[in-house]
């Protein structure tokens, strides 16, 4: 499924396609682009192959070109559509060229599309260089999930492949990121975070000078 909106509370949320969205009128729609990531995360759904592929998220013959994707937005109503999401299963800034290509047709037929990405904050260690210019323009908001209050922790719910540099790179993204992209955020979880946790990475985000969301949980 390349496009999907979300039913449901956090925690117990449905993804549902187009087809079975009904109205798409104030809805987010979502864009699950790639099912590759750098990391394995303790917590996603990516880490048993089984689960993953029980789930419509997940791209049995590869990821979808860019064409594939456009043909999806076809039929879609992009004036009624709240704010367009680039999230699935996956990181979905290892597409970077890709995704912007897609913002850019879509914005040339409603040039004031909301759009945000929620990432992994790993794009310029994925891309080995500063890619953050590439988000002016295209995106109004940039959602990266924290997870951690610092880079031990984080590397350990992460797994990321570039080790114990990732939390720094993240917190490097966000700062450059806020040059180009209006609404920066770092996001927790809460309930799996201590709130002692939290105001650490609280106070991380006020020296970044980004906003902190707390997620809600729910089992
Ligand atoms: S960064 Fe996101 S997609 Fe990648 S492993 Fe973690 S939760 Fe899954």
């Amino acid at each position: 499924m390349i496009l999907y909106t979300v039913a449901g509370k956090a925690g117990r949320a449905r993804y549902l396609n187009l087809g079975d969205s009904g109205d798409l009128a104030g809805k987010n729609v979502y864009v699950n682009i790639t099912n590759r990531c750098p990391c394995s995360c303790v917590f996603c759904l990516r880490r048993t192959k089984k689960e993953a592929e029980g789930d419509s998220l997940w791209f049995k013959d590869g990821d979808p070109g860019v064409e594939a994707v456009m043909e999806e937005f076809a039929s879609v109503d992009l004036s009624a559509v709240r704010e367009l999401v680039f999230c699935g299963f996956g990181e979905p800034l290892e597409r970077l060229d890709d995704v912007c290509a897609i913002v850019d047709r879509l914005k040339a037929k409603r040039p004031d599309l909301k759009v945000r990405v929620n990432t992994n904050g790993l794009a310029n260690l994925i891309h080995g260089k500063d890619v953050t210019p590439e988000l002016k323009g295209r995106f109004d908001t940039v959602s990266i999930s924290l997870n951690a209050p610092d880079a031990e922790e984080f590397l350990a719910l992460t797994r990321s492949r570039f080790g114990i540099r990732s939390y720094e790179a993240l917190k490097d993204f966000a700062v450059k990121a806020k040059r180009f992209v209006p609404n920066v955020v770092l996001t927790v979880v809460e309930k799996v975070m201590s709130e002692e946790k939290i105001e650490i990475c609280r106070r991380t985000c006020a020296e970044l000078g980004v906003a902190l969301r707390v997620r809600p949980f729910e089992d």
